[in-house]
């Protein structure tokens, strides 16, 4: 028999961890799903034991309004409608089935490559942040922070609170797009506030705006980094290079439920609601705005799953708020085009299947590069080379088929049989 709930929410992120509480509040039945073994998704990941302030008081509600969490554990698959398979150490293959969904999926980094982007001791951004938070030293390391967006200022930030020198922070896009987005802050005084926080924390660090790296140097591992800044090209020396080009949202499962796309992510109507009955999806994968439009979002969905409409319209207002800011955002860190001609043609793309620049380039599309190269078809299953693909070749994954993530033998196997 699977767990039955009647509001079922995949991942526990703020916009997950919000539609939860928000949906429990009505006393239906409420689990949150999270492939981590604690809840707080990418901001609020809970490093040395401690929980981040912000994400103390949601889950302090969802405690009291008893919603159950499924922890380490995947969603592999959509086997029949209304059930999905899970994957887990402790309980192998399992079925949870619900009345409504909230998908709050998130989003990952945007990986572009480079020559030399394959060395040990290169990095996500946010990779590097999760890893230290989960006890890698780094006091005393050189790092190099690079790519785009506020990502690499909250990376940074935390690098040197716990001892590393930041070197430097790489940022691509020009200082004169920056002013500009500075400037739109005046609108969200609170995202002004952070931000002038942030550079307060990070006074001393060179960031330098339209510079970005066009190798990682070094045999066995990292050893420097060579950066481009208008025409001048330096090397700079460093342990780690943590690096990021903005972020993409995690769209695999609405996909393989059959959500309909819009350009930035999931198309959702004004409750949040997909191209698919009972389906909700808030946070990143409706599109990249950051913390607050995640939490509005969040509400309003578990609100509109619980049937509580008329509440979540309270809700629309710092959704449109969010929602402004991300359009600022997205404006500000758009990619150059310069960045398209950073990998050679004996650059790695596709790092799970070994597949270069050039055969992919051999190929007329996303299609038959699979099918010729197996590029995104490795472990990752194009969670990499996927973004990276459509950056530099215009191409996008045509379509999603069940494992959304790696699964045993026998999960496959149990998963095909239940849904029969
Ligand atoms: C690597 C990274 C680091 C970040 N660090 C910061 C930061 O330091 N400061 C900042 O302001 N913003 C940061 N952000 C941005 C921040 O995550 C967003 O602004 C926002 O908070 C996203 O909230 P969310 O609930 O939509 O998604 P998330 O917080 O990403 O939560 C989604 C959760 O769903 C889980 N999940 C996804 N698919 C499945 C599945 N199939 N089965 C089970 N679980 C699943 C994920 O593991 C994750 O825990 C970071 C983003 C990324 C990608």
């Amino acid at each position: 028999m699977a767990d039955a709930y009647d509001v079922l929410v995949i991942g526990a992120g703020p916009a997950g961890l919000a539609a939860a509480c928000r949906a429990a509040e009505s006393g239906g039945s409420v689990a949150v799903v999270d492939d981590n073994p604690r809840p707080g998704g990418q901001i609020w990941r809970a490093g040395e034991g401690k929980f981040a302030a912000g994400a103390v008081a949601w889950l302090a509600s969802a405690e009291r309004l008893r919603v159950g969490f499924i922890a380490g554990s995947r969603v592999f698959a959509a086997p029949a409608t209304g059930r999905l398979a899970l994957e887990s150490f402790t309980r192998g293959e399992f079925e949870v089935s619900y009345r409504n969904l909230i998908l709050a999926t998130g989003a990952r980094e945007r990986f572009l490559p480079f020559p030399g982007w394959t060395l040990p001791n290169v990095m996500g951004a946010g990779g590097l942040q999760a890893l230290a938070k989960g006890g890698l030293p780094v006091e005393g390391k050189r790092i190099v922070v690079a790519g785009s967006g506020p990502l690499l200022l909250a990376v940074a930030k935390y690098m040197r609170e716990h001892g590393a020198h930041v070197r430097l922070i790489a940022e691509q896009t020009p200082g004169s797009a920056l002013h500009r987005f500075a400037w739109s802050l005046a609108l969200h005084p609170e995202k002004a506030i952070q931000a002038i926080g942030l550079r307060a924390q990070l006074l001393g660090v060179r960031y330098l705006t339209g510079c970005w790296p066009i190798a990682a140097e070094g045999q066995e591992k990292l050893a420097g980094v060579t950066l481009r800044r208008g025409s001048k090209t330096w090397s700079e020396p460093c342990d780690y290079l943590a690096c990021g080009f903005g972020l993409v949202p995690n769209l695999e499962l609405a996909s393989l439920l059959g959500c309909r796309m819009s350009a930035a992510g999931v198309e959702v109507d004004e409750y949040q609601l997909s191209s698919i009955a009972g389906v909700y999806c808030a946070g990143e994968i409706t599109g990249i705005g950051g913390l607050e439009l995640s939490l509005a979002e969040g509400e309003i969905a578990g609100l509109a799953a619980a049937g509580r409409l008329e509440t979540a319209r309270h809700r629309f207002p710092a959704r449109e708020s969010g929602r402004r800011f991300a359009d600022a955002l997205d404006r500000a860190f758009t990619l150059r085009d310069e960045l398209k001609s950073l990998p050679r043609p004996d650059t790695l793309v596709c790092r799970c299947e070994d597949v270069t620049l050039a055969r992919i380039q051999s190929c007329r599309g996303w299609r038959e590069a699979k099918l010729h190269t197996r590029c995104g078809m490795g472990p990752c299953q194009g969670r990499i080379c996927g973004p990276a693909v459509e950056f530099l070749q215009g191409w996008k994954a045509e379509s999603v088929r069940p494992p959304v993530f790696p699964a045993e033998v026998g999960s496959l196997i149990k998963a095909s049989q239940e849904g029969n």
